[in-house]
């Protein structure tokens, strides 16, 4: 592909750099995994949004700058390279957005998108249940058919910032009469606080509070929040997997910016006599471009008409492998207080040690890739 870049992506290059350096908070906000730290994220989505940062390739009606996948990359690398902040919206922006372009009504697009883009409506994915991970088909919450809506009952589990959150998306049983397990589901919207529901945090290693289950007794929904037809949930959710495993969810300017403080990392605190661990922050340093190569390979097919598809495996099962190396890297040079720390490399370091669980193991992810990349006869399950 040709990677000169344009005047137009370029000057839209310049405008984002000035921007993030005149607003990207001076000193890092507190973790969003915190309550503190997500009221403090999601003022930051609203400044983003103020100035129609916050979802730059939605369409400029919904508050978006209408960016190809091209900018869209491009702002990405600008957004990392500046240290601004993690993204809270994250779970709307690239997973129920992407689904509501796709399957939404207008009138649900209206509604939705907007509160997402300022950050003043955040929302947790709600998909596992206990006995329901990997085998996702196989869930068993409930919804019930009553006047004007549905009624939600059952467990759901491992809901990412749901502790904080405002309001899920997530997949229901409608017929559990239906021949197969992945039929007779259906797509819903509902809220965390409304009557039914209750939200425990699940312990995590470092103690945040964030993470969590829900339990849901006879929550009522609207129809107007139910997502495509009554019955086709497993599809619409399966349009979203390829986003969430895919370059949306980790773009390359995020390893990057943070092969980048690697370095900086290694030229303050190492020690040049170990050359093992030197071409472990070189690897670092080549795994950042090569996957920044791989990904602008895909964005410019993409662009070009096709699909990301069954690649989106290829992503995940790399990105989620790299962050862990570069986290392991930089805590061996730090020393081994390092883990024990609060700082810059502890908390996205255990973080990264869930990479190659969420957005679908990386054993599925292999599975998808033997299966359907390769052509490899599928194996027993
Ligand atoms: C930090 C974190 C955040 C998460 N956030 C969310 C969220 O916001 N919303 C949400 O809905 N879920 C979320 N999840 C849940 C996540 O999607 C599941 O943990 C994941 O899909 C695996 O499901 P499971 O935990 O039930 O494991 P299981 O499916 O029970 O798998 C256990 C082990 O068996 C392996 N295995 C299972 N089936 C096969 C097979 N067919 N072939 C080969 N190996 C197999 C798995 O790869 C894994 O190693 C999150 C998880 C984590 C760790």
């Amino acid at each position: 592909m040709d990677l000169t870049q344009t005047a137009e992506v370029a000057a839209f290059r310049a405008e984002a750099r000035a921007w993030l350096a005149d607003h990207v908070p001076a000193s890092p906000l507190p973790s969003l995994e915190t309550a503190e730290g997500f009221a403090a994220h999601r003022e930051w989505e609203g400044m983003l949004h103020a100035d129609r940062w916050s979802a730059v390739s939605w369409p400029e009606e919904y508050g978006g700058r209408g960016a190809d996948i091209v900018t869209w990359l491009v702002f990405e690398e600008e957004y990392w390279a500046a240290g601004a902040p993690g993204r809270v919206s994250q779970n709307g922006i690239s997973l129920l957005a992407p689904t509501l372009f796709d399957h939404a009504s207008q009138e649900q697009r209206a509604r939705v998108l907007p509160p997402m883009a300022s950050g003043e409506v955040i929302w947790a994915q709600a998909w596992s249940e206990p006995e329901s991970g990997s085998d996702l088909a196989s869930l068993t919450s409930r919804a019930v058919r009553t006047g004007g809506g549905w009624l939600l009952s059952g467990q759901k589990t491992w809901s990412s910032r749901a502790a904080f959150a405002d309001r899920a998306f997530g997949i229901f049983r409608t017929d559990p009469d239906a021949p197969k397990p992945h039929q007779g589901l259906t797509y819903l919207m509902f809220d965390l606080r409304a009557p039914g529901v209750t939200v425990r945090p699940v312990g995590r290693l470092d103690g945040k509070p964030a993470f969590a289950e829900l339990f849901l007794d006879e929550v009522f929904v609207p129809d107007e929040d139910v997502i495509g037809e009554p019955g086709q949930g497993w599809r619409i959710a399966m349009s979203t997997t390829g986003n969430e495993r895919g370059l949306t969810l980790r773009s390359p300017g995020r390893f990057l910016a943070a092969a980048d403080r690697l370095v900086a990392l290694w030229q303050a605190a190492g020690d040049r006599s170990d050359t093992a661990l030197r071409d472990r922050v070189a690897d670092a340093v080549v795994g950042a471009r090569a996957y920044e190569l791989f990904t602008w390979a895909g964005a410019s097919r993409f662009a070009a008409g096709g699909s990301i598809g069954a690649e989106s495996s290829l992503n995940k099962v790399f990105w989620s492998q790299y962050d862990i190396a570069l986290h392991e890297t930089a805590l061996d040079l730090l020393g081994a207080d390092a883990e024990l720390a609060e700082g810059a490399w502890a908390e996205p370091w255990v973080f990264s040690l869930a990479g190659p669980i969420y957005a679908g193991t990386n054993e599925i992810q292999r599975d998808i890739i033997a299966e359907r990349l390769l052509g490899l006869p599928k194996g027993r399950r």
